[in-house]
């Protein structure tokens, strides 16, 4: 029944829809970039509500186009802000390759304008295609998805897939995005994308923000506005469940939900305190539910926050605000393996029998044997490390990439005026893992320690300060901290400082050990207790030459040293750091 409707809709969408889309004319097609760019020129050039605009490049060298919808025909972020309009902004096309969203929010879009249907309380920002490279790069490469028949490329212009890349921002297209995100500053976010994994019954499955990652009064709301969508989605007969990402061999052993640090679009969204959602279709559902499950999500994500932008707005304002006095954030998080509630849950029977292509046991879902049964999902984490905040970082000029990227996030970054020598707590790595293989283009660490320790730091004039009392202190902190999940030490902006620059020659230092033993005698009784404990120094003689070299004040202090310091207490002397400003506001030093 719901096929023939959703059908007899289509026909319905041929009669009466002057400006169609490549979908209803043939339901296994999805648009092109051309044409959706052309759709979009068509609608701004047609309505007085919306507008098409372009925000920096990408990686393909087209730029990045965002349509904004308005009932008022006002497009000024700010004067939206002030006028406590929720905004929010859609995101398709980050892979290309999942192009529901592409088709479903070009169909909404004329929809709403053709109808005069427009929210009154809540402003649509629409990124019609964000890898674009990704988009013109058209074929099938997903070999496990039941339509279209052609389609874009996950990896962008760069091969680079753009949901691992909003932290490390190494494409055209992230730095547009920020800019695009910052202009206009959502309250609430959706990217669109399709999953592949296990089988079950569902069209549709939701990611939203990992509620516990959030500032509370946005955490104790964000779970209403999920239920409300659920709610809403059952009665477009797309009922949906969390993301399919299973503990164990099959989702019949519970989900999980996906902890999305800020590599991901949802993620780096929560860095900003704008809540997020990811609705990820299932693949091997036939083309047109897929795009009809979309449009429904959208259009319900479109209507809740309207009715309840009020709400939204005032709380994620107060977040923003007491963001500023926090005192402690959390770098990385762990799941609550206790905590779960009873969901349930529409799947295919799975087992095992052996493959026809090798013999050997394969894994199969039984679509002839669906069930409905309760099973555990796992939805909270736990703080696991926590650090409290300096008064303010302190970053070398040298590392300008850091700070360009801390401007792109609308952070407050000061210079100083003079050369000044600070006393900062500095951490030295102790200990972190790198990735064997390439990653997105990193050698990703983690796992990463950290020792601090209170140094004296020569500053010079024109390095840069980060006070933390900022509403972007979550980016500050968690790009900053080297031990934060997706930390801009682990995504390799600091590996120069992990190699040693000067050596010994083992035959001079001989003498000169020796020497040193005998002078200091404090130094002495820690080589003995140190061979006593370690047995591989005990046996190697030039390790001990290493062990009284990196003890000598010949050893590089900057060694495996982080240079981003942390100012720990501002000092009641005005005089001794005076900054001026980096491009963005006015200094609190002067
Ligand atoms: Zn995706």
């Amino acid at each position: 029944m719901r096929r023939i409707l959703f059908f007899a809709s289509l026909l319905l969408f041929q009669y009466t829809h002057a400006q169609q889309i490549a979908f209803e004319r043939d339901s296994n097609t999805t648009t092109t970039y051309d044409e959706t760019i052309a759709f979009y020129q068509k609608l701004d050039k047609k309505y007085a509500a919306c507008t098409l605009l372009t925000y920096g490049s990408t990686d393909s060298g087209k730029p990045l186009h965002v349509f904004v919808l308005n009932k008022e025909g006002q497009f000024n972020p700010q004067q939206l802000h002030q006028q406590h309009k929720t905004i929010l902004l859609i995101n398709n096309g980050i892979h290309p390759g999942e192009p529901e969203g592409i088709d479903a929010s070009m169909m909404l879009a004329r929809d709403l304008l053709e109808k005069n249907n427009l929210p009154r309380n809540a402003v649509v920002c629409i990124i019609p295609v964000y890898n674009v490279g990704g988009m013109l790069n058209r074929g099938a490469s997903r070999v496990n998805q039941n339509g279209p028949e052609a389609y874009g490329f996950r990896g962008n212009a760069r091969n680079l897939d753009l949901n691992r890349d909003f932290i490390k921002t190494d494409s055209r297209n992230t730095r547009s995005f920020q800019e695009i995100f910052h202009t206009w500053k959502p309250d609430i976010f959706m990217d669109t994308h399709t999953s592949n994994g296990a089988d079950y019954q569902y069209v549709m499955t939701l990611i939203e923000t990992q509620t516990d990652k959030l500032h509370p009064v946005l955490g104790d709301f964000a779970p209403t506005f999920t239920s409300e969508l659920y709610n809403r989605m059952q009665k477009s007969n797309f009922g949906m469940v969390p993301y399919v990402n299973f503990r164990g061999s099959n989702p019949e052993s519970g989900l999980v939900a996906f902890l999305e640090t800020p590599r991901y679009s949802t993620g780096y969204a929560a860095l900003h305190h704008t809540i997020g959602y990811m609705p990820e279709t299932h693949m091997w559902k036939p083309y047109p539910q897929r795009v009809h499950s979309t449009y429904e999500i959208l259009r319900h994500f479109i209507s809740v926050a309207d009715e309840r932008a009020a709400e939204i707005h005032d709380r994620r304002q107060l977040a923003l605000e007491q963001s500023k006095t926090q005192k402690q954030f959390v770098l990385t998080w762990k799941l609550d393996t206790i905590a779960h509630r009873q969901i349930s849950f529409k799947g295919y029977k799975s087992g095992e029998k052996l493959s026809d292509v090798s013999g050997f046991p394969r894994q199969y879902y039984d679509r002839n044997k669906p069930f409905t049964k309760g099973i555990p999902y796992y939805n909270r984490y736990k703080p696991d490390i926590v650090v409290e905040k300096p008064y303010a970082y302190v970053i070398p000029q040298a590392w300008q990439e850091v700070v360009d990227l801390l401007i792109i996030n609308g952070i407050t970054v000061n210079k100083l005026k003079k050369d000044t020598l600070l006393t900062l707590q500095m951490y030295y790595i102790t200990d972190y893992q790198t990735g064997r293989g390439p990653y997105e283009g990193h050698y990703l660490h983690s796992n990463i320690k950290v020792r601090p320790e209170v140094q004296q730091i020569q500053c010079y004039v024109g390095d840069y300060m980060v006070i933390t009392n900022q509403s972007g202190n979550r980016y500050i902190l968690e790009t900053l901290e080297p031990q934060a999940a997706d930390s801009f030490f682990s995504w390799n902006f600091f590996d120069s400082i992990l190699s040693q620059k000067e050596y010994f020659s083992a035959y001079i230092f001989e003498d000169e050990a020796f020497r040193m033993l005998n002078k200091d005698l404090e130094l002495k009784k820690q080589f003995e207790q140190a061979k006593t404990t370690d047995e591989e120094l005990r046996n190697n003689g030039r390790a001990q030459l290493d062990w009284i070299y990196k003890h000598s004040a010949h050893y590089e202090k900057t060694h495996l040293r982080y240079p981003v310091g942390r100012l720990l207490e501002h000092s009641p002397r005005p005089t001794r750091f005076t900054c001026s400003s980096a491009r963005t506001v006015s200094s609190v030093f002067e």
